[in-house]
């Protein structure tokens, strides 16, 4: 008879006694929302990344667009995406009318390939298209190059949109220093606070930035696009129709606030980082050492490792052996994850390459983008497989996460 064994999900958030009670105590409070626990909660997420100004949204997807909406990104404009990340960094681009171009990235990192971004800019420049965003997205958590994405996006007069979802508490050595996201030099850099993130307020999201003007951009577009603001108002003050109450707007925006709830949960959540993330490097040096050794050495690798970047783990994505074609190597991960599944091991696939999807591919042939190809993407793709990585994972799921690798690889 099969012993039920309790499941092990790919990731899960970790909520403690103290975070429960400060949502109670919010709840017991005067302000459900627009209240002082949100600037309390940007104030602590400035903190933790270094960033000048923080503006709390109701998503990550709501970040990334209201980001690109601030940055200019207007019908027509393109915007430049790595062929490998969740929807949302590219679907961001679209709500704005915008055509996304991807470019493809690293096989062993899913990282954006600097020479994939490179050709591609200078392609769009060649054609008198020259980009009014890139969008490098810090996949698994290791920061992507973000000085050279920077600097190639700023020589082709693009702004860069950092989707950091998954590099909330990673490092990247710029300039002889170590810098967190919010210094990583992008113009805006996007969080997400989805449970399976670094910490959660369950459905959350932030837009970090060091640029005055870009951060009362997006804190007007974060409620309606309304301001209260006399010096810009077109009426007089002395016009009757105008008093205190008196508000204006001159763009079409959204209501993405984010609760007062969801900020208490944030808040307390944010206290816990480098705990979270000391966890999350723990387990990741466990799942290393068995990589290195036998039955699994040669058969299941770690993504490689750029010097001077310290992944924040939001994933843990292990690669099964090249088995001569991507087709191969595919149905190999494919049996990888269905016998870990069998043993109650739940593990996940991120991403199905974006320009694979239906819904791009129909759009491809109206922006020169037809039978483009991203290698790096496809084997990137066919290979990963993303294990179990959350904080409050047991030595004992390690152990039996592992213990089923070994048995695969026997
Ligand atoms: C989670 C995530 C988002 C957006 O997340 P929401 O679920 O909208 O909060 C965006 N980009 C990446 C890479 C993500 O992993």
């Amino acid at each position: 008879m099969a012993v039920q064994r309790p499941r092990i999900p790919y990731g899960r958030q970790l909520i403690e006694e103290d975070d429960i009670r400060e949502v109670v105590d919010c709840l017991r409070g005067d302000f459900l929302t627009q209240g002082p626990r949100v600037r309390g909660f940007e104030d602590a997420l400035c903190e933790a990344t270094g960033a000048a100004h923080a503006v709390a949204v109701c998503n990550g997807t709501a970040a990334l667009h209201l980001a690109a909406v601030a940055l200019g990104v207007r019908k027509g404009d393109i915007g430049v995406v790595p062929a490998v990340t969740f929807l949302s960094s590219a679907h961001c681009l679209r709500y704005c009318d915008a055509d996304v171009e991807f470019v493809d990235v690293e096989p062993d990192t899913g990282l954006v390939s600097l020479a994939s971004l490179e050709t591609t800019l200078r392609d769009l420049g060649a054609r008198g298209r020259s980009p009014k965003v890139v969008v490098p997205v810090d996949l698994t958590g290791q920061p992507a190059d973000w000085s050279r994405v920077n600097t190639l996006a700023r020589r082709s007069g693009a702004r860069v949109l950092l989707d950091a979802a998954h590099s909330l508490g990673a490092t990247a050595e710029m300039g002889g220093a170590a810098k967190r996201v919010g210094e990583s030099g992008a113009d805006a850099v996007t969080l997400s606070f989805h449970p399976v993130k670094h910490v959660t307020t369950a459905e959350g999201g932030a837009v970090l930035t060091n640029d005055e003007g870009l951060y009362r951009d997006l804190v007007e577009l974060r409620t309606f696009g309304m301001h209260k603001d006399p010096a810009r108002f077109e009426r007089d003050a002395s016009d009757p129709f105008v008093g205190p109450w008196y508000y204006e707007t001159k763009v079409l925006a959204f209501n993405y606030r984010l609760s007062d709830i969801h900020s208490a949960l944030g808040s307390s959540q944010l206290k816990k980082l480098s705990r979270f993330v000391g966890r999350r490097r723990e387990i990741a040096r466990a799942y290393d050492a068995a990589l290195d050794a036998p039955p699994l050495r040669g058969r299941l690798s770690p993504l490689r490792r750029h010097a001077g970047r310290e992944s924040a783990y939001h994933l843990y994505v292990a690669q099964v052996a090249d088995a001569g074609s991507v087709e191969s190597t595919a149905a190999e991960r494919r049996k990888l994850f269905l016998h870990l599944a069998e043993r109650d091991i739940h593990c996940q696939v991120h991403y199905v390459p974006l320009p694979w999807q239906p819904y791009y591919r129909a759009l491809a042939g109206s922006d020169g983008g037809v039978g483009r190809e991203y290698p790096g993407a496809a084997g990137y793709y066919a290979a990963s497989l993303s294990l179990p990585m959350f904080p409050r994972m047991e030595n004992a799921e390690i152990d039996r996460v592992i213990e089923a690798l070994r048995q695969w690889a026997e």
